[in-house]
């Protein structure tokens, strides 16, 4: 194990076990934030937190360059507030939050329970009730980035540590290290929700040549997460690993695809990130309550997923493994 970049070891023990835990971060998703002085180290965009103690993965910016990109001064991708110019990683999409919020330790996870609650009306109501006396604040849908960033300023007062991201996640903040793992803790303990047992899936001969049945194929025999499926997609990465929704045409060329009745199919060559996405869309519906009426981002909102530049750079670094 390497103590990478003279981190904090504490502030790389959280970020790695955010990263290793499936219900909290998929993938390359999720990151984390921690300041000093007039610096803060951030995720770089499309590394993994699992590799937070093995890699260098955390790119060290210019703090008042970064905030000065949410007022305008820069186009808020906050590459160029790299201190070392010699380091050719990006930072992550979501640094200009971070940046912005005045906390030392920042994580920002794709925490399976809040979405579970985060996806609906209803949702959103009884995550309201169970996180009463917190300091939270909950952040309608816009896509991330600078957009995101300007909503957070707007819910967020001196006093917000916690932020329920509409269709996209969670964010924790404080002072320390160990305050934001409290804090996380707190949030998932207030927000669990029960696991439905999976109905069995018989595995079955590919119909389509390098694609092999999912273990999340219960979803296609389910009436209620067929409907939900079918509906659209509920949060980012969904769109940027799997593509929108999930096709039900059985073609060569999706990462994934949907035979009702019968399982969902992954390319056999998938990467981590995308059965990650897949796993997840798993974990929220086996948490959904029947009563709860999730809203999918819409095809707008994942058409300027799709052509964003930042995301299509985070998907070329989304290798095979
Ligand atoms: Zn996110």
């Amino acid at each position: 194990m390497k103590e990478s970049q003279g981190l904090d070891p504490n502030f790389l023990d959280l970020s790695a076990r955010l990263g290793n835990d499936p219900l909290q971060v998929q993938g390359a998703g999720g990151n984390t934030s921690i300041k000093t002085g007039k610096v803060m180290w951030i995720k770089a965009s499309g590394k993994e937190l699992s590799n937070s103690k093995d890699e260098n993965i955390f790119v060290k910016i210019d703090l008042d360059a970064a905030k000065a990109e949410t007022y305008g001064n820069g186009d808020g991708s906050c590459k160029d507030t790299i201190i070392d110019p010699s380091i050719k990683l990006r930072p992550s999409i979501e640094t200009t939050f971070h940046a912005i919020l005045d906390w030392p330790v920042v994580t920002h996870t794709h925490s399976v329970v809040t979405l579970v609650h985060a996806i609906s009306p209803e949702g959103l109501a009884a995550a309201e009730s169970k996180l009463e006396g917190l300091p939270y604040a909950i952040v309608s849908y816009v896509k991330p980035g600078l957009p995101l960033t300007r909503l957070i300023l707007e819910a967020a007062n001196p006093e917000t540590q916690i932020l329920v991201l509409k269709n996209h996640g969670l964010i924790c903040c404080g002072e320390t290290v160990l305050a934001v793992s409290n804090l996380i803790a707190e949030v998932e303990k207030r927000l669990a929700m029960p696991e439905r047992r999976k109905s069995p899936v018989n595995p079955s001969p590919s119909i389509v040549p390098g694609y092999t049945m999912s273990d999340e194929s219960w979803i296609s025999k389910d009436p209620k997460a067929l409907k939900i499926v079918r509906a659209g997609s509920y949060y980012p990465d969904h769109v940027v690993f799997l593509g929108p929704s999930l096709t039900e045409n059985p073609t060569a060329g999706r990462v994934a695809f949907l035979v009702e009745n019968e399982g969902i199919y992954l390319k056999s060559d998938s990467t981590k990130s995308q059965k990650a996405m897949l796993r997840c869309l798993s974990d929220i519906l086996l948490r959904l309550p029947s009563e709860w009426n999730p809203e999918p981002i819409g095809a707008c909102a994942e058409a300027e997923l799709m052509n964003w530049d930042a995301e299509k750079y985070r998907q070329s670094l989304d290798s095979v493994k």
